[in-house]
C-alpha cells in the first residue's frame, strides 16, 4: 500500500487523463439532491455532500435491467426465441463514493456470487469497477457505520481511498486496480513522511463524531423462531405504510423481480429491483400471500438484515450504518431502535436507547 497526494487543482483534468480507459460515474448534484451520474467530458464528481440520496447500488445492479429481447412477429425467422440484450462492462470507475457504500457491496457479493450460484450480470459489471472511495470526515448526523462493521475512513471493497487534505486529496492506492487507475491518472507523487499517521488521526477524528450507534452482539444467540414471535412487531410496524423507500435508497437491499414487457410484437425480459415491504412481492397466482399483513412484511426486513443474514453468513448485519432508511422514512421508523429491540430480546442485554 502506498499513499500519494493529489493538488485538488488538478483533480479535475486528473480524471480526465482517465477517460480513454475507463467510463466515469460520480456523485452529481442536481435541482434537489446529489445523486450518482455518468461524468460528461470534463465534469468533476461533486465531493462536497455528506452522502448522495440514493446509494450507488445501481451501478453494478441497475433499478431495471434488460436481460433478453424478443420478438413475436412469427415473420422473424428468429421470433420466440429469447436473446441476450447487449451490455456495456467495459471498465468504469466510481469517484467519490463513501467507504458505507463501498462495503456494501461486498455484503450483495455473498448473494450474487457465491459458489452455487453465480449472477453474471451483477459480478460483470462489479469486476469492471474501480472505487475511488472518499473517506467521510464529517459524517451525518445519523451515521452509524462503525458499529456495523463499517467506519468513516473504511477500506474494505475500496480500490483507492481519498482523504481530504486541504489544498490535496491524500490517496491510499489499495489494489492492483487502484494502482492502474493512478497511474493512468498521473497520481505518482508520494506522501510525505508521516502521512499514514495524518490519514489515521484525520479517521480517528471522524469516528468520534459518529454518535449514533446499534447493539448487534446478541442477534445472533436469539432463538429464531422466539424472535420471530415477539410481541414487539405490531409496534415497531404499526407507522408504517409500505412505500419501499427503505429497500429502495438502501445500498445491501437486493431484492428483484423479473417480468417480460411487451410492446407490439416486441418484447423485452426485465429484471426490476422489487422490495419486500410492498403486498405485490409475495402474492403467489393462487391469491395466497404468505406475508399478507403489514407487520409480516416489516418484521421479514428487519428479520432478514438483523438475523438470517447474521445466521447465514456469520458476517455481520446486513447494513453497513449508513442512515438513509432513517433519514427518508415518510413516518420515522428506525432500523437502531428495532435493531436494538431485537438484541435485547429475551432479557439477554438491556435495552439501550438510541442516540
Ligand atoms: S420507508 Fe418507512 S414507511 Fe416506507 S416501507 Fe420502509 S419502514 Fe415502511
Ligand atoms: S438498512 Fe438502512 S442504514 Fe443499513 S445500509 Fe440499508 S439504508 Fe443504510
Amino acid at each position: 500500500m502506498k499513499i500519494v497526494k493529489i493538488d485538488k487543482k488538478n483533480f479535475a483534468t486528473d480524471l480526465d487523463k482517465l477517460r480513454d480507459a475507463y467510463r466515469l460515474f460520480g456523485p452529481v448534484k442536481g435541482e434537489k439532491y446529489t445523486d450518482f451520474e455518468e461524468l460528461s467530458g470534463g465534469q468533476a464528481p461533486d465531493l462536497d455532500f455528506m452522502n448522495t440520496r440514493m446509494s450507488a447500488k445501481a451501478l453494478v445492479y441497475p433499478q431495471s435491467e434488460v436481460m433478453f429481447e424478443y420478438s413475436l412477429n412469427e415473420a422473424d425467422e428468429d421470433h420466440h426465441i429469447m436473446k441476450e440484450a447487449p451490455k456495456d462492462y467495459s471498465p468504469r470507475a466510481v469517484i467519490g463514493i463513501r467507504p458505507c457504500d463501498v462495503k456494501a457491496f461486498l455484503l450483495v457479493q455473498k448473494n450474487f456470487d457465491t459458489p452455487e450460484y453465480k449472477d453474471t450480470y451483477w459480478i460483470q459489471a462489479f469486476e469492471a469497477t474501480t472505487f475511488v472511495t472518499y473517506a467521510c470526515s464529517d459524517p451525518c448526523g445519523t451515521c452509524f457505520c462503525t458499529t456495523a462493521g463499517c467506519g468513516p475512513f473504511h477500506e474494505e471493497g475500496s480500490d483507492v481511498l481519498l482523504v481530504d487534505d486541504g489544498e490535496q486529496y491524500l490517496a491510499k492506492i489499495l489494489t492492483d486496480k487502484g494502482e492502474k487507475l493512478a497511474a493512468a491518472a498521473g497520481w505518482r507523487v508520494a506522501a510525505e513522511d508521516g502521512a499514514d499517521g495524518q490519514i489515521e488521526s484525520r479517521s480517528q477524528a471522524a469516528e468520534e463524531k459518529i454518535v449514533s450507534e446499534v447493539n448487534t452482539e446478541y442477534l445472533k444467540d436469539i432463538d429464531t423462531a422466539e424472535i420471530y414471535d415477539a410481541p414487539f412487531w405490531e409496534d415497531a410496524a404499526f407507522s408504517c405504510i409500505n412505500c419501499g423507500t427503505c429497500t429502495f435508497v438502501c445500498p445491501t437491499c437486493w431484492c428483484f423481480d423479473i417480468q417480460d414487457e411487451n410492446r407490439g410484437k416486441a418484447g423485452k425480459r426485465m429484471r426490476n429491483w422489487d422490495s419486500c415491504m410492498f403486498p405485490l412481492f409475495t402474492l403467489h397466482g393462487t391469491g395466497h400471500n404468505p406475508r399478507g399483513l403489514k407487520m409480516e412484511r416489516v418484521r421479514q426486513r428487519f428479520m432478514h438484515k438483523l438475523k438470517y443474514y447474521v445466521d447465514k453468513y456469520d458476517n455481520g448485519i446486513q447494513c453497513v450504518g449508513c442512515g438513509r432508511c432513517v433519514r427518508l422514512c415518510p413516518v420515522n421508523i428506525d432500523i437502531r431502535r428495532v435493531c436494538d429491540l431485537m438484541n435485547s430480546y429475551g432479557d439477554k442485554a438491556p435495552v439501550c436507547e438510541v442516540t
